[in-house]
């Protein structure tokens, strides 16, 4: 190949071998010839470099030191574990309020996604930054763990975390849940785009029931619609209600939906699983990475955004920032506006209970 075009970029560093991390699409340089384009080395101190590169900043200030820092989490992207930890430093700021004050499980890689992983809800032993719960949260187990801060969250990427997963409560009133969260799954030979339309209807309905909801990539395969609730209800409540919705949807479009288990109901449909409603499931959080191939990330969108989404993987520990820089508003912005909702017993009623 011969260079012609000229484009320029932002990016952290250079790697040892020669390529650029973390890097960013500026502009397109019609003002300068390929032929005139050289390495350039940072003049130190000549420069603010910190202006250019906020992320070189925030690498060196990491709230919590990272011990092998080079190490490759996931092989097919090279996001190695201390660019997942700036990572979370750097979107800790979107991520925290959606985090704090709620009971975390992690999914933790020590060696990488392609080696031995585990999913721990309870702290063993102590995580510098992470909080433990009172044991009486969650009596017969070790204390729950709770991330605050970023403090924690970079503390947990230390001990090899990638995936955070949060309760539906906080942890100050742990038997009333703040939220219902519906997990859409493609089935067999679903295309994303009717992953896409399953949460606009199911959007619909919540909608016409009067409650708003809200939309993320799992990081994964779907989506998840969350409905954001007052303190009021309780777990069988909400979990209950859950249900009626994922029944009634596979109800009224028997062709595009199911709310039951297993892969052979699913074939062909989008799988509403209500399970992440009982006291104590789990649901990704919203802007944790994922530990799969490519390191993509829940994230929340604005639902007029939906239609345009290639897949649930569209964004990643490489690119999401730059689309929460760019974003001119939260697309939750509306989140806590809604966070008073209540599931009325005509609600109920509607839905055919
Ligand atoms: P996708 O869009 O690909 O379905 P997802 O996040 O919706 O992504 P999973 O990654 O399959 O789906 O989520 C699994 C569920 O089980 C989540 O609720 C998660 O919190 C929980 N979970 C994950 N691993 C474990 C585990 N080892 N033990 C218990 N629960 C787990
Ligand atoms: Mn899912």
């Amino acid at each position: 190949m011969r260079p012609t075009l000229v484009a320029e970029v932002r990016f952290a560093e250079w790697t040892r071998d020669g390529h650029v991390r973390q890097a960013s699409f500026h502009a397109m340089r019609t003002d300068k010839p390929a032929k005139e384009i050289r390495r350039e080395t940072r003049r130190s101190g000549a420069v603010d470099s910190s202006k250019e590169m906020p992320s070189m900043q925030k690498s060196s200030a990491l709230p919590v030191k990272i011990t092998h820092g080079e190490r490759v989490m996931d092989t097919h992207s090279g996001v190695t574990k201390l660019e997942l930890a700036e990572y979370y430093d750097a979107v800790s700021h979107w991520m925290l309020p959606h985090l704090a004050d709620r009971p975390v499980a992690v999914l933790r890689a020590p060696e990488g996604i392609g080696g031995e992983m585990f999913f721990q809800k309870h702290a063993a032993k102590t995580i510098t930054g992470v909080h433990m719960l009172d044991p009486a949260l969650d009596p017969d187990h070790e204390p729950l763990m709770q991330i605050d801060d970023t403090r924690g969250l970079v503390g947990a990427v230390q001990m090899g975390s990638v995936e955070l997963h949060t309760w539906n409560a906080r942890s100050d009133l742990i038997e009333r849940p703040d939220r219902v969260i519906f997990d859409l799954d493609p089935g067999k030979g679903v295309t994303f785009a009717q992953i896409v339309e399953g949460a606009q209807l199911i959007r619909g309905l919540l909608e016409e029931l009067g409650l708003k909801a809200f939309v993320k990539t799992s990081g994964g395969k779907g989506l998840h619609v969350v409905t954001p609730l007052a303190r009021r209800h309780e777990w069988d409540f909400a979990k209950g209600f859950a249900e009626a919705v994922a029944k009634h949807m596979a109800h009224v479009f028997p062709d595009r939906f199911t709310a039951t288990m297993g892969p052979k109901h699913r074939v062909g449909k989008c799988f509403i699983d209500y399970l992440r409603n009982y006291r104590g499931a789990t649901t990704v959080c919203a802007y944790s990475a994922r530990a799969r191939e490519g390191m993509a990330v829940s994230m929340p969108v604005h639902w007029e955004e939906l239609s345009d989404l290639p897949g649930a993987d569209a964004w990643t520990v490489r690119n999401a920032l730059d689309r929460l820089t760019a974003l001119k508003e939260d697309p939750w912005a509306d989140y806590i506006k809604a966070s008073q909702q209540r599931v009325t017993k005509t609600m109920l009623d509607r839905l055919g209970r």
